[in-house]
């Protein structure tokens, strides 16, 4: 269902400090060349994803190295003179003779078969196959604008942000596809949209070291947006993507400046240092009612409380509440909250609702375009509803799973998301001798920013009458704070010991498997 497109483009510090020339997206699909010292063998398509990353098709690339790949269940090799690089689906991890990597983006599978992000070029295609080197092509400079000129007013949708720890997003969304012009400068990136019809100006304040603010505005028959940063960006990289129609523009940091960028899945041998919980709901977003009208925004809090008491009493952990009172927080504000405090763990508590009353049990939800059945997926209809509460002019529902998955910083923790809602469920089952719904997968909104592991845990059913009552009561209560809490002291077990074997281990390894 991910449409793609090929506007991309991207320049270097060097060039966002000396050039203050516009920059017109490329109409042309972007290519990487591939070299010898002797000479070109060839070049690749790129294709880019819904994430904004750049890849290559992984069976291309190994027809243009004279190689081979091949690919099994997550696995995927790619082998040129025997020499090999190991690849696994959505991981950014990978080895290449024996020596670990990280890339910016994971590797993906798509019905057209395996992926492999671009940056692979810079960081491991010398390693694979020594003395060939990959790079865009130095593109001839255009005679005339590319920027093609539609006279129809486009529709704003939307104008949103989000913190990652290497890098901030931005993102415009239009009722149609948007032609646009990037104008780079150190303390200013100004974007032009052609065409985008907005009525004033509309303000975020970010304030995540990187960006300041961002401003959207009318000028004429465009509109402009200043994305004004606050310290010196890396790198800046745009594109325009469809479904829904958006211009995405990516400011990263200066490395030096990334702490804790490192995606979690590899184990990085640092310790767990602070766990997020949400408390879901809240202020005029009340959540679930139960029948004799129990509050789900009450409840949760009143668990997701004691669960931070425990968590920073047993474990050693700091634990930051997104909410501690009866307020109204944003869903995308709870992970740029957690994005920001560069959190390690995420767990949004929740108490769900169902149509038919006699359903009960706990389940524990992470992150997935595809929902595991039909009850997670109303499950995340219901939690994703609260959007609506935010903006009552938002979207269809359908819509909204569009924007979720256009976000999917999760996908690179699913693996680790996956295994910390299975330990929190096991835990919580177990304690409370309760029903065991399984772990689950669902297109959650407040999940989709989230750059850590992140789970969402549904503590019991307040239409049920009989959970109803059991969650009004404060020793059931304290017994799920309880569950939950030994569900994330197990996991901080098995963390920490991955972290000992990460230590031990020798920094390098010549065996290829
Ligand atoms: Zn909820």
């Amino acid at each position: 269902m991910t449409r793609w497109t090929v506007s991309v483009m991207l320049w270097c510090a060097a060039v966002v400090g000396i050039a203050a020339a516009a920059v017109a997206a490329p109409a042309r699909p972007e290519m990487v060349e591939v070299k010898t010292k002797s000479g070109s063998l060839g070049r690749l398509p790129l294709v880019t994803l819904d994430d904004g990353a750049a890849y290559v098709a992984a069976d291309r690339l190994a027809g243009i190295l004279k190689g081979s790949w091949s690919a099994k269940g997550s696995r995927g090799t790619l082998t040129v003179s025997r020499r090999t690089a190991q690849f696994t689906r959505d991981q950014a991890r990978l080895t290449v003779q024996g020596q670990v990597l990280i890339l910016e983006s994971p590797a993906r599978v798509t019905a057209k078969g395996w992926l492999i992000p671009e940056d692979f070029f810079a960081k491991g295609l010398d390693k694979l196959a020594p003395g060939m080197r990959g790079a865009r092509p130095m593109a001839a400079a255009p005679s005339k604008p590319l920027v093609k000129r539609v006279n129809a007013p486009v529709a704003f949708e939307e104008l949103r942000f989000r913190s990652y720890p290497s890098f901030t997003r931005i993102v415009v969304e239009a009722g149609a596809e948007l032609s646009y012009l990037v104008a780079p400068g150190q303390k200013e990136i100004r974007v032009r949209l052609s065409n985008l019809a907005v009525s004033g100006v509309r303000l975020e304040e970010i304030g995540d070291g990187l960006v300041r603010e961002i401003r959207l505005e009318p000028t004429g028959p465009d509109a402009l947006l200043k994305i004004a940063l606050e310290g010196a960006a890396a790198d800046v990289r745009t594109a325009s993507l469809q479904d829904p129609f958006r211009v995405v523009v990516d400011i990263y940091r200066p490395k030096e400046t990334v702490r804790g960028a490192e995606p979690r899945t590899t184990g990085g041998a640092a310790p767990l240092k602070l766990v997020v919980l949400d408390a879901g709901h809240g202020g005029h977003d009340s959540g679930a009612v139960g029948p004799t009208g129990v509050m789900e925004k009450e409840v949760v809090l009143d668990v997701t409380r004691r669960v931070a008491r425990l968590v920073e009493e047993g474990l050693g952990i700091k634990v930051a509440l997104t909410r501690s009172t009866d307020v109204f927080i944003p869903l995308r504000e709870r992970t740029n909250f957690a994005n920001k405090r560069r959190a390690d763990l995420f767990v949004s508590i929740h108490a769900n609702a169902h149509p038919r009353s006699v359903s009960e049990g706990v389940e524990v939800y992470f992150l997935s375009s595809e929902a595991t059945d039909i009850e997670a997926r109303q499950t995340a209809a219901i939690e994703n509803g609260v959007v609506e509460l935010e903006n009552p002019q938002s979207r269809q529902k359908t819509d909204m799973l569009k924007s979720i998955l256009w976000d999917m910083a999760q996908s690179e923790f699913q693996q680790e998301s996956s295994f910390l809602a299975e330990t929190v469920l096991d835990s919580t089952t177990r304690s409370l001798r309760i029903v065991n719904r399984g772990v689950k997968q669902a297109g959650f909104y407040v999940l989709g920013g989230a750059a850590m592991p992140a789970i969402l845990v549904e503590i019991g059913f307040l239409t049920n009458p009989k959970e109803e009552k059991k969650l009004a009561a404060a020793d059931h209560r304290e017994a799920l704070a309880k569950a939950i809490y030994a569900g994330l002291a197990e996991y901080k077990r098995r963390y920490d010991q991955r972290v000992r074997t990460v230590q031990s281990r020798p920094a390098k390894s010549d065996t290829a498997r």
